[in-house]
């Protein structure tokens, strides 16, 4: 049958120190757009995109939650690691603090929040500026074996294997061989902000509202 009507639905969160590149992570793969000045996240936001199984004939929709590393939010980020399929733990090469974080802060907010067995995923970005790297990829390779992590080595900026992570997490959880991503879906933007109790509020962007943003 085929279920493009009806497609599965994997959740992925997106967390790292703040700066790390993780917007612009989402852009590179939602919009196929890079900013060198983002605004930075504020509370939230969560982008949807499809990837076409082709020989299973199934859709699956990739949900990607962009937490805000900010100090700040990170009460907002615990509760969507609760249902999270995957969480993409990035860090910036250039910034050896932001891979200590994720070993000291982030991989255990998602063992210990997680109530199923969440994929985890390593994230090496900026390898554009691959002539500043400070953090020892060997190292970042063990550390991912020792938890069981996949590791991906990206750029947000010149698109490299940010598509093929993607695609890599789709044939993971489907068993697909052969996946596409379908374009022109731009439209699946949400902002989410902080309610009281835990819940959250989350509202679509407009295009008006992105074009607002823009120019403030
Ligand atoms: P976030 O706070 O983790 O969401 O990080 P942002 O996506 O806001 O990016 C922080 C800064 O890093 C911005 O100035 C981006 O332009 C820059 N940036 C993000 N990804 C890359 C990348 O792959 N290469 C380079 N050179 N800069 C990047």
């Amino acid at each position: 049958m085929n279920d493009n009507q009806n497609p599965e639905i994997i959740k992925i969160v997106i967390i790292g120190q703040s700066s790390v590149g993780k917007t612009s992570i989402i852009s590179q793969f939602v919009e196929k757009t890079f900013q060198q000045d983002v605004q930075s996240t504020v509370g939230g936001s969560f982008n949807s995109k499809s990837i076409k199984c082709e020989d299973l004939n199934k859709t699956l929709k990739l949900e990607i939650w962009d937490t805000a590393g900010q100090e700040r939010y990170r009460s907002v980020t615990k509760m969507f690691y609760k249902d999270a399929d995957v969480a993409l733990l990035v860090y910036d090469i250039t910034n050896l603090s932001s891979f200590e974080d994720l070993q000291s802060y982030w991989v255990q907010q998602v063992l210990e929040c997680s109530l199923k067995k969440t994929m985890l995923i390593i994230v090496a970005n900026k390898s554009d500026l691959i002539e500043k790297e400070l953090v020892d990829e060997e190292e970042v390779r063990n550390y991912a074996k020792s938890i069981d992590a996949h590791f991906f080595i990206v750029s947000a900026k010149n698109s490299e294997s940010v598509n093929e992570m993607f695609k890599e997490i789709a044939k993971k959880f489907s068993g697909a061989k052969k996946v596409s991503i379908i374009d022109g879906e731009e439209d699946n933007q949400y902002q989410f902000k902080k309610m009281r109790k835990d819940s959250v509020r989350v509202n679509k962007i407009k295009d008006k509202d992105k074009k607002k943003k823009k120019c403030c």
